[in-house]
């Protein structure tokens, strides 16, 4: 995953080792996530990926293979988006929180931010997920 987001030809690797065929539309996308900031949309994965023209379908099968395997995460966002990152900046039991600004919509990781493992008796929590919602620190400070 490292050797991922610094780029070049490790993608076609990486597949490999987690027993997924390559295509071309795969390696595609997982270069436009491991090379992304944040979180990204399947809108913003097509414009990363224009210059090879794929297929919306290819893409989004793509997404689901990943997200099947486990390396990559799908984000629910409030208003039924859903973006998709590298899991790399997750623990196994908790992904980074969330956060999402109600004025300019935007949805930002905040990796750094570690809150409290949530324990209810009885249940077995897997994976807990924490959403955000509020102004961002651009939309304050105008
Ligand atoms: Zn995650
Ligand atoms: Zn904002
Ligand atoms: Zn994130």
């Amino acid at each position: 995953m490292e050797r991922l987001r610094r780029g070049g030809k490790a993608a076609a690797g990486f597949l490999a080792s987690s027993g997924l065929r390559r295509t071309d539309v795969r390696e595609a996308v997982l270069q436009a996530l491991a090379g992304a900031p944040g979180a990204l949309s399947h809108q913003e994965i097509m414009k990363r990926l224009k210059a090879r023209r794929p297929d919306r379908v290819s893409v989004y099968r793509a997404l689901d293979a990943f997200v099947a395997a486990g390396f990559v995460h799908c984000i629910e966002v409030g208003t039924g988006g859903r973006l998709f990152e590298l899991a790399d900046r997750c623990s196994e039991s908790q992904c980074h929180p969330h956060f999402t600004c109600r004025v300019c919509r935007k949805t930002s990781c905040l990796p750094d931010v570690h809150p409290d493992l949530v324990r209810a008796d009885g249940y077995r929590v897997e994976r807990q997920r924490v959403f955000l919602e509020g102004v961002c620190p651009a939309c304050a400070g105008c």
